[in-house]
């Protein structure tokens, strides 16, 4: 058996990501006088783990691949964050997710804290039983720090159900008993909550329908175009589309399509199931990642990755309103850009919210054996987006400062006084 070794200077990555995160942390500490010890606390991520595992694969040969752990903050509650599957996925990146979980745990006033989690690797290009054991020897490296009580894992970029339940079977062997609170985003079948899978883009599409009423617009007559077609970007385009807005440009990994007079969605989806992307669709332009990211329409979702939205492609952006479906999208010069150019800019702590509210009524549904219909799922995500949109927005509004500043001021104030409660130990 060949065993290839990882490249591992992937492994450290140096982007900006955590630094970006971590001084909009510390100008709203500075803005909002928070203590010292709070603000040194919220620098760094309470705990990290990076691990090096083997996966065999179906041709006999085994790869050591390498995946992190890292937790945030848990002041408020258990850890809550994705797992991410991404052959660019680096330490300083998941350090950032993990951080921007804290703060949207706290703007989502769920009683969560922040964590995320990562494996350098393409998903893409493995089969799905060599998937099931990258999945599974993960788990087990990761088994010692997560727990219904403690962090408790979901889906993220290149996971979804299937992958969160052999990461709950695999962690229920080790406990000798089932524990279907230790994930998140589970199918329904084995405990997970109706509504999860459409959680994110659903928050999306109420935050996108709240913004263009308070701007005064008409959703009906609202164009909308959304870069990413994974679980957030389709969900988003399918209820946004529902609500009467016209969809005009879609992309993925690939590339994009647009048709000014509007796509159907649900025929793009199909087309992207059989074919594999959304290129070429009937009746529509082929437009590359940056040219979508600029064609003329009122709510731009960005809902791929991070970084998208930045200096060199944030002043051709027209459009009115941006819902950050993806997490980190729009780096710091953009967003100077964005705002300097009148662009309501959504953040992601509260665009993108409704995955980790859903998530968090399928652990509270989990630990109680209790499950609830679809439409008391989604009446309780509407009310916990409605509240939080409308407390961001006030604070926008009184503080005269930009919706992401808003979002950090909420979030900074709640774990604060969180921090300050507990103290420190011991
Ligand atoms: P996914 O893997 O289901 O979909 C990602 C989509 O982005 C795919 O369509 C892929 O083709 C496309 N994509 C990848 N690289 C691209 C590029 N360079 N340009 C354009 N498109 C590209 O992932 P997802 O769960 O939909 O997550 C998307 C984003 O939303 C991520 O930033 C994630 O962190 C964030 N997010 C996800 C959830 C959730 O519940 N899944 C919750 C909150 C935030």
């Amino acid at each position: 058996m060949n065993l290839q070794r990882p490249n591992v200077s992937e492994a450290s990555g140096d982007g900006q990501a955590f630094s970006n995160v971590r001084k909009l942390i510390n100008d709203v500490c500075d803005r909002l006088n928070v203590p010292e010890r709070c603000r040194l606390k919220l620098n760094e991520c309470e705990r990290e783990l990076i691990v090096h595992f083997p996966v065999k694969f179906d041709d006999g040969n085994a790869k050591i691949f390498t995946g992190f752990r890292v937790l945030h903050n848990d002041t408020r509650g258990p850890a809550k964050g994705g797992i991410r599957y991404h052959p660019d996925v680096t330490l300083d990146e998941t350090r950032a997710l993990a951080a921007l979980m804290t703060l949207k745990t706290a703007v989502a006033n769920v009683p969560f804290g922040g964590a995320k989690g990562a494996v350098i690797c393409d998903p893409k290009v493995m089969s799905q039983d060599e998937l099931e054991r990258l999945t599974r020897r993960y788990t087990a490296e990761i088994s010692i720090v997560i727990g219904p009580e403690c962090d408790i894992p979901a889906p993220d970029v290149g996971t979804n159900p299937q992958v969160m339940a052999w990461i709950m079977d695999t962690y229920s062997m080790g406990k000798g008993h089932s524990v279907p609170a230790v994930v998140t985003g589970k199918p329904i079948e084995i405990g997970g909550s109706k509504g999860r899978f459409e959680a994110t883009g659903r928050g999306c599409t109420i935050s996108a329908l709240l913004a263009t009423k308070n701007l005064g617009m008409n959703p009906r007559e609202a164009t909308v175009a959304i870069q990413g077609f994974g679980n957030v970007g389709a969900v988003a385009a399918r209820l946004l589309a529902r609500e009467g807005c016209r969809v005009v440009a879609i992309s993925d990994s690939r590339g994009g399509v647009y048709n000014q007079n509007g796509l159907n969605v649900d025929k793009l989806l199909a087309y992207k199931r059989e074919t594999g992307a959304v290129c070429d669709f009937k009746d529509t332009e082929n437009v590359t990642n940056d040219e979508l990211l600029g064609v003329p329409c009122d709510i731009l979702v960005p809902a791929a990755l991070g970084g998208q939205l930045n200096q060199a492609n944030a002043a051709s952006v027209k459009t009115k309103v941006v819902i950050e479906g993806a997490n980190n999208p729009t780096t710091p010069e953009a967003d100077m850009i964005l705002s300097d150019n009148g662009v309501l800019v959504v953040p992601d702590i509260l665009a993108n919210m409704g995955g980790v509210v859903v998530s968090y009524l399928e652990w509270v549904q989990g630990l109680q054996s209790f499950f609830w219909d679809e439409s008391q799922v989604n009446e309780y995500l509407g009310k916990i987006m409605t509240n939080s949109f409308t407390e961001v927005w006030e604070i926008s509004q009184s503080e005269k400062v930009n919706m992401r500043v808003a979002a950090y001021v909420l979030a900074l104030r709640r774990l604060t006084v969180a921090m300050c409660l507990r103290g420190i130990y011991p």
